[in-house]
């Protein structure tokens, strides 16, 4: 039974290393500039274990208790919360993430600073930006990066590192990564040490590496559809 996951996990890993190959080669870009970071929301901690054993370390997860649960539970992993932290959880959160895509508000660094610094961790952060303006789906408007920005890199235990975004919901994604990367540039004139963008999905990771991405979040391509509810 598990042979056979690892079988199905390692065929989808060689086609969407197959896929991130091409969009490199097109792009004039380095493999080994993108980071693959498989999500592994809803699927079991044994096959964030089996992907880590076919190589791939960085995972990610967009909700607390789950991601908590298989940090304890999985060996060798780097694990990336890409969902939107509530600032309860953050204290947790801090304490195993390797980098948070999904920094989008004030509070929010002043919780996982605290939860970093009571850790004795170190935490990256990526400011996540909304690229259609609407808050329901997480981000912060690119005007208020600046800032942001600023309080990220004063804040203890916290590092700088980038963007993050998701495509907006049927808008040309080719288009949306363009500002991103746009947005990426500006936040680097202040912080040239921010240089990671994360962008792309099972979906649309060809448009991202094409605008520079420098960490793609794959799920469905990696793992397969995930059962029940759209999260
Ligand atoms: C679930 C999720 C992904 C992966 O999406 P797929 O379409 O399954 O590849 C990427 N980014 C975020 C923020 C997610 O929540």
């Amino acid at each position: 039974m598990s042979g056979g996951r690892r079988q199905e996990l390692a065929e989808n890993l060689r086609h969407v290393e197959e896929r991130l190959d091409r969009a490199c080669r097109a792009a004039g870009r380095q493999r080994a500039e993108v980071t693959l970071v498989a999500v592994t929301k809803t699927w079991p901690a044994t096959d964030a274990q089996l992907l880590v054993e076919l190589g791939v370390v960085d995972l990610g997860e967009n909700r607390d208790a789950e991601a908590r649960a298989k940090a304890a539970q999985v060996t060798g992993a780097r694990w990336h919360f890409v969902g939107s932290v509530q600032s309860n959880k953050a204290g947790s959160v801090a304490r195993y993430a390797h980098l948070v895509h999904s920094v989008d508000r004030p509070s929010l660094c002043q919780a996982l600073s605290r939860g970093a610094v009571a850790a004795g961790r170190t935490v990256g952060v990526l400011l996540q930006v909304s690229l259609d303006g609407d808050p329901a789906r997480g981000g912060a408007p690119i005007g208020d990066l600046p800032a942001l920005a600023d309080r990220v890199a004063a804040s203890p235990g916290l590092e700088l590192r980038g963007v993050m975004a998701v495509a907006p919901l049927g808008a040309e994604p080719a288009g949306a990564f363009a500002r991103l990367a746009e947005a990426a540039r500006g936040l680097q004139q202040a912080h040239p040490g921010a240089r990671a963008i994360s962008a792309g999905m099972s979906a649309d990771l060809e448009h991202a590496v094409a605008a520079g991405a420098t960490h793609v979040r794959v799920g469905t391509a990696m793992l397969g559809h995930r059962p029940g509810v759209l999260r």
